[in-house]
Order: structure tokens, then sequence, then C-alpha cells
């Protein structure tokens, strides 16, 4: 009986290294609770740590700052190296930049996770609206329009074969996507107060490690 329990317990981590972190930890334990899981969510500041988690969270904050530490701490390669393994990521704003294989700041060398097959546009809003809220269709999450805080996030230009895209806004720009266990948002859903895209990471990790 423990044993099963402790098996069915998930590890979830949210990189630390930058930006807002610690809402999705929040919202991670909010969302466990919910759904009636054990959830034991971690700040992880070091590739070490990824070993014994079952699925992470980039954050928003700046994608160029959390990529540069990325690589000084040595994440890419061991991250890369899950990704093939079929290890769940799920990136917000700044961390789905840090997941597409390409973005508009290619020139400028910005280095990238590089593991989900899309073109993402840094700060594709401009600065009229820089920031805004929206209600979005996300035909995942059930019906009800789920509320998406974007904060000076990028858009997804362009989407490989592979990816399913979630949801877009009203002008078909592509808002939200998902590629197997990968999973991206140009929104910030841990500011929402609505748990769904944190239940809908859950129960990616859950159906990986089942
Ligand atoms: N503009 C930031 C970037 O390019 C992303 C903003 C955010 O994560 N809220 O990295």
């Amino acid at each position: 009986m423990g044993n099963e329990t402790y098996n069915r317990k998930l590890r979830i981590g949210v990189l630390a290294l930058q930006g807002d972190f610690e809402a999705h930890l929040k919202a991670l334990q909010q969302a466990a609770f919910q759904l009636g899981i054990e959830v034991e969510a971690k700040a992880i500041r070091l590739p070490t740590q990824l070993d014994d988690l079952d699925g992470i969270i980039i954050p928003g904050g700046e994608s160029t700052t959390i990529g540069k530490l990325m690589v000084l701490y040595g994440f890419n390669e061991v991250l890369q190296q899950k990704v093939r393994e079929g290890f769940p990521i799920w990136g917000t704003c700044a961390g789905l930049i840090l997941l597409a294989r390409e973005t508009d700041n290619a020139l400028a060398g910005q280095p990238l996770l590089a593991s989900m097959h899309i073109r993402v546009r840094r700060n594709a809003f401009g600065s009229q609206r820089e920031s805004f809220e929206t209600d979005l269709s996300v035909p995942v999450l059930g019906e009800a329009p789920f509320h998406a805080f974007f904060i000076r996030g990028p858009v997804i230009e362009a989407v490989g074969p592979e990816v399913e895209i979630l949801a877009t806004l009203d002008d078909g720009t592509i808002v939200a996507v998902r590629e197997g266990t990968l999973l991206g948002t140009a929104f910030h859903p841990e500011v929402a107060g609505d748990p769904r895209f944190h239940h809908y990471f859950l129960r990616i990790v859950q159906s990986v490690k089942s």
C-alpha cells in the first residue's frame, strides 16, 4: 500500500534560475490538491537535481538570461537527452522561447534548448499591446474559455507537422502548442488562478509515468 502511494507521487521541477518560478510552484501545489494527487514541486537550480524528476516547467522571465544560465550550469545536454527519452517539459512565455528550435533572434546566437519544431518571435505584440489579457478557447481544457495573461510574450510563427495547436488568438496567431510530451504556452497560466493548464501538464506527466 505505502509503496503504491510512493510510486504514484509525481516529482515536478520548476527551473528556478530566473523568472516567475514561485508562482508555478504554488500553482502546481494547488493543482495537485484539486486533482487529489501527490505532487512534490521543487525549485531546480542544478542539473543534478533533474535525476529523479518526472517533468519540469521552464517559467516566464527573460529567455536570454535563463538560456545563458542554462548553458553555464550545463542543463542543456541533460535536458535534451531527457527529451529524447520522453521527459515532459512545459515552457511558459520565456520557457516557450527556450523550447523552440528557432527564434527571430537566431543571429544574436541566443542559446536555446531547441526541442520543439516551432519558430517563435519574441516580444511579438509590440509596445502598444505589450501586455494584455484575453479569453482563449482551448478545446483540450474543456468548453470554458481560459483567461490568458500575455506579458511581453512571444508568438508561434510556424509549426512542424508533429505539433498540435492547442490555442490561437482570434486572428489565428498560435499561442499554445503540444508536441508529444512537450507543452508550450506564450502566456502565463501560473498567474491565471485557473488550474486547468497545470492539470493538463500533470496528466501528460502521469501518462508517461504509468
Ligand atoms: N520577453 C521575454 C523574452 O523574450 C519573455 C517574457 C516573459 O516570459 N513574460 O524572453
